[in-house]
């Protein structure tokens, strides 16, 4: 052939070889040629945008052309936004990018987003021969191959002649005048409708496949393109007819010397497969053999119009084609559950036992989904989606393992871990991803769930003979909780290791305050991608001897680091720090009054309304995708990602709204309020200032510098001492009631992807819910600010006055606090929420705290304390210092 190979590059480099004569171009990621994808831009659904891509790449594509050359888009920053998005999409970029444009700026916003060598399509004389020189010379620059379109200053090439006369003079001026290598030139001689009824038109394929055949002959080393899907213009509508006109299109002219169309791949008819009394008709319009050619292809076409397009469905199908084995990896890879149960039936009839099938090829499956997480190539979210399609595989197979145990055959050991979320807590987010990451590298996991006592979880681990114990919590009683439960496994003698994590828990806590309880080993362990290493360490014969060493050279070099610093603490004495607390400047402040005194009840909030005030960041870091919201849906290595989250997780938010299926409830209260100290008294009404209740906070103790003071809650409420009456609001809120039952249904579908996103999205609408209430309490109930007008950024970077601090947080850090203020708002009895022993809130999904108005309140941790304010808050709140000691144990150093 009279042509020579095409070098092109996309992550890896391309050729074609003598065998094959012909280079499929993937054309639906155009916005003018495929309305799909305009739509997918339009709506800057770019993961729909990307999976375009992929089903072109999948299909058969091995270039792919991309074209946003749109009247209603900034084509440039379009392409440049997506080929960026492409660059981080490895199973795409590996092949080169055709950049396509009809504006010459947007194909250099293109060539500099692309690796490799890619094509420029196109560039035609058009604006004259200065300016298509200047233009070839930057390409040839810039490295890519080009697309010469038959377009001069006269307009397209319409006929045999102009084809002839245009490529040749584009080819010349390319190869003698740029210098361009002549496989570098790609001549484009116009594929044009036919059948159209017009006369004009009955010579556009033939035409086509003579220039071809001409170029082939006379231009030598130039290759010959055209967009195919052109052809067969007219008969939009009719998938069948048209598949069947590219593909005897293409047969011909590749015949007659092209060796590139830009196609839709996924639906290239096979030309022996089309019916012969079609085929017939297309070959007739194609080579304008009959006056009557037009007619007679529409008459069959009629025929053959409601069957569709088929080869598309076939095409993407081909790994169903593949053996079992491949098949099961396959859907555990991509985490497809359409064919999971009659793959697995069939991989059960083909081992000898249900087990096997697990422990074979769906484990060998899951390997795979592990290793490629643990290389960063795969991110929780899919492994979440995997482990579900595991999950269904096994429950499939369950009931013929019963059996099988039923006739007494033993099963092979896998390492067992047991999990639970200790007594008192009710957060297990964490947990669940652990467990999903532990079962994908070939752990057994026994998941006791939340709220779980030490007894339970000791009685249950012996019980099962596990290899570890995996302890979960996010509040810091918790923390405590977790001491506990590492006594009482010594003291009944066991040995089996301690995981520790949680939001709350620490290096330092556990080598200082678990480890030294416990013979065996108790390590802590940092987050999910973590757990796999440190049960892998723990768990292998080889390596677990070192790891245990050196585990506790680590934790004993902190424990000595900890005792100094502790012993170093500088602490003011509670009085000294009293001094030194933050004036709030009373004469000055006007205190304005509260809509009302007492407690305001919200049943049935809108959900539609919470979903605005969504902060997302903290829900991508839940699933481990760090990066602030917007932003991070287009990040090039995670953005892929994070958009399908975002997208499951505002489809589950439209569903719960529209069956209704969480409820959002609310209650806040306003009392007129003094300081006493750092207490705070709440009175019942102004004039007769009757105590209902009253609130203790700490104070910071540590030494500040100067000019800093040492921050208390109680400092931006107005003294008793001082005339005037001030105010304070509380409040609660949840969004997690009716969460229970959607969770059951995932349950059922052993969904546990569902399952850690409801409670996700759960989380953020009850933050979003203390947001909104709040803005609402300060422009519209308390009003203090009623002309502020603050978007959500400004919400989330707390641009307001006034603040919300919570118990349990940092500014106070007393949880059982909650218990005075959920007396007060009857919060309980009236919107659900209740605490369990540890103060913490059920349903999870709930926030609860103060509101402070003084323009100078601010957020600041309490951090460590003397042992003065413990006993002075001890006898504030009339308990022994004991208590006080227990509940405050996370920040109580001074006797440890
Ligand atoms: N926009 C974030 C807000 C989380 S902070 C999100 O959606 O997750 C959660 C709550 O902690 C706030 O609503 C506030 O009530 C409280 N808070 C923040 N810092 C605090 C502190 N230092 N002391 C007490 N409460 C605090």
């Amino acid at each position: 052939m009279n042509t020579l190979p095409i070098k092109l590059s996309g992550l890896e480099s391309f050729e074609t070889n003598a065998n094959s004569n012909f280079v499929n171009v993937g054309e639906r990621t155009n916005v003018t040629g495929s309305r799909a994808f305009l739509r997918c831009i339009k709506e800057q659904d770019y993961q729909q945008a990307l999976k375009v891509a992929v089903d072109q790449v999948e299909g058969g594509a091995q270039i792919l052309d991309v074209n946003m050359d749109e009247g209603l888009l900034d084509s440039a920053k379009e392409m440049t936004h997506f080929l960026n998005l492409i660059a981080s999409e490895p199973d795409i970029a590996r092949i080169p990018i055709m950049v396509d444009s009809s504006k010459w700026e947007v194909i250099l916003a293109g060539l500099k987003c692309i690796q490799g060598k890619g094509i420029v399509n196109s560039l035609s004389l058009k604006d004259g021969e200065t300016e298509f020189l200047r233009r070839a010379s930057i390409v040839k620059k810039l490295g890519a191959a080009v697309i010469a379109m038959a377009f001069d200053e006269d307009g397209q090439a319409d006929t045999l002649e102009r084809r002839k006369e245009i490529c040749s003079r584009a080819y010349h001026l390319l190869r003698d005048e740029v210098g361009m290598d002549p496989s570098d030139i790609i001549l484009d001689p116009n594929i044009f409708p036919v059948a159209t009824g017009m006369e004009e038109h009955r010579r556009n394929a033939l035409d086509y496949f003579l220039a071809a055949k001409w170029i082939r002959e006379n231009l030598p080393g130039a290759h010959i393109i055209g967009g195919v899907s052109n052809v067969s213009f007219s008969f939009r509508g009719n998938n069948r007819v048209r598949e069947a006109i590219h593909s005897a299109f293409l047969y011909h002219a590749i015949e007659h010397g092209m060796d590139m169309g830009i196609v839709n791949p996924t639906q290239l008819e096979i030309y022996d497969d089309i019916p012969e009394d079609l085929l017939n008709r297309v070959e007739d319009v194609l080579f304008d053999k009959r006056d009557d050619a037009t007619e007679r292809l529409l008459e069959i076409a009629e025929k053959y119009k409601d069957e569709g397009g088929l080869v598309q469905e076939k095409k993407n199908q081909e790994w169903r084609e593949k053996p079992v084995k491949e098949r099961l990896t396959y859907s555990l890879v991509k985490g497809i559950n359409d064919y999971i149960d009659e793959d697995v039936e069939e991989a059960r009839q083909l081992y000898a036992s249900p087990l096997e099938v697990i422990e074979g090829p769906l484990m060998d499956g899951m390997n795979v989904v592990g290793d490629l997480f643990g290389e960063g190539k795969m991110f929780l979210p899919q492994v979440v989606k995997s482990a579900r399609v595991m999950k269904q595989a096994v429950a499939f197979l369950t009931p013929f393992i019963e059996e099988e145990k039923k006739a007494n055959k033993d099963t092979k050991q896998q390492p067992t871990i047991l999990l639970a979320t200790v007594k008192g807590d009710v957060h297990d987010i964490g947990k669940n991803i652990v467990s999903v990451v532990l079962a994908c590298n070939n752990y057994k996991i026994i998941d006791l769930g939340v709220m779980v006592p030490t007894e339970k979880i000791i009685d249950e681990a012996i019980k099962h003979n596990v290899d570890a114990i995996g302890l979960s919590g996010l509040i810091t009683p918790s923390l405590d909780e977790m001491i506990y439960v590492a006594k009482e496994m010594e003291s009944r003698g066991l040995n089996i290791p301690l995981l520790i994590g949680g939001a709350t828990t620490s290096r330092l806590h556990t080598a200082v305050k678990i480890a030294p309880q416990y013979s065996g080993i108790a390590t802590h362990v940092l987050d999910a991608s973590k757990a796999v290493t440190v049960a892998g360490d723990i768990l292998s014969d080889q390596k677990s001897t070192a790891f245990i060493e050196d585990l506790n050279s680590e934790y004993d070099q902190l424990r000595e680091q900890h005792a100094n610093r502790t012993n170093k603490k500088d602490l003011l004495a509670i009085d000294e720090a009293r001094e030194n607390r933050f004036k709030g400047q009373w004469e000055d402040l006007n205190t304005q009054k509260p809509a009302f005194i007492g407690n305001k009840y919200f049943n049935d909030y809108q959900i539609s309304e919470l979903r605005n005030f969504i902060d997302w960041s903290p829900f991508f870091r839940t699933w481990m995708l760090t990066g602030k919201y917007p932003h991070i849906l287009e990040d090039k290595v995670i953005g892929e990602q994070a958009l399908t989250l975002y997208k499951d997780a505002n489809a589950l938010i439209d569903r719960i709204v529209e069956e209704d299926l969480l409820k959002a409830k609310a209650v806040i209260g306003f009392y007129p309020a003094a300081a006493v100290g750092d207490d705070i008294l709440l009175y019942d009404d102004e004039e007769e200032k009757k105590v209902l209740t009253k609130f203790h906070f700490l104070r910071q103790q540590s030494r500040k510098r100067t000019g800093q003071v040492n921050s208390c809650l109680s400092d931006f409420i107005r003294p008793e001492k001082v005339s005037g009456t001030d105010y304070m609001g509380l409040f609660a809120v949840t969004a997690g009631i009716g969460i229970e039952k959607m969770i059951e249904e995932f349950e059922q579908n052993n969904d546990e992807y569902n399952i850690i996103l409801v409670k996700a999205v759960a989380d953020r609408l009850a933050e979003a819910f203390a947001e909104r209430m709040h803005q609402r309490v300060r422009t519209e109930f308390w009003a203090y600010a009623d002309t502020e007008d603050l978007n959500n950024e400004q919400l989330i970077q707390e641009e307001y006055r006034g603040i919300r601090p919570a118990p349990g947080y940092p500014a106070c850090p007393d949880h059982t606090e909650k218990i005075t203020l959920f007396d007060l708002l009857k919060v309980e009895e009236n919107i659900g929420i209740r605490l369990t022993e540890s103060c913490a809130m059920y349903p999870a999904s709930s926030v609860s705290g103060f509101y402070f108005s003084h323009p100078g309140s601010s957020y600041f941790r309490v951090g460590n304390i003397a042992k003065d304010q413990v006993e002075d808050y001890s006898r504030r709140k009339g308990q022994s210092v004991e208590k006080t000691e227990k509940w405050l144990a996370s920040i109580i150093d001074y006797n440890h």
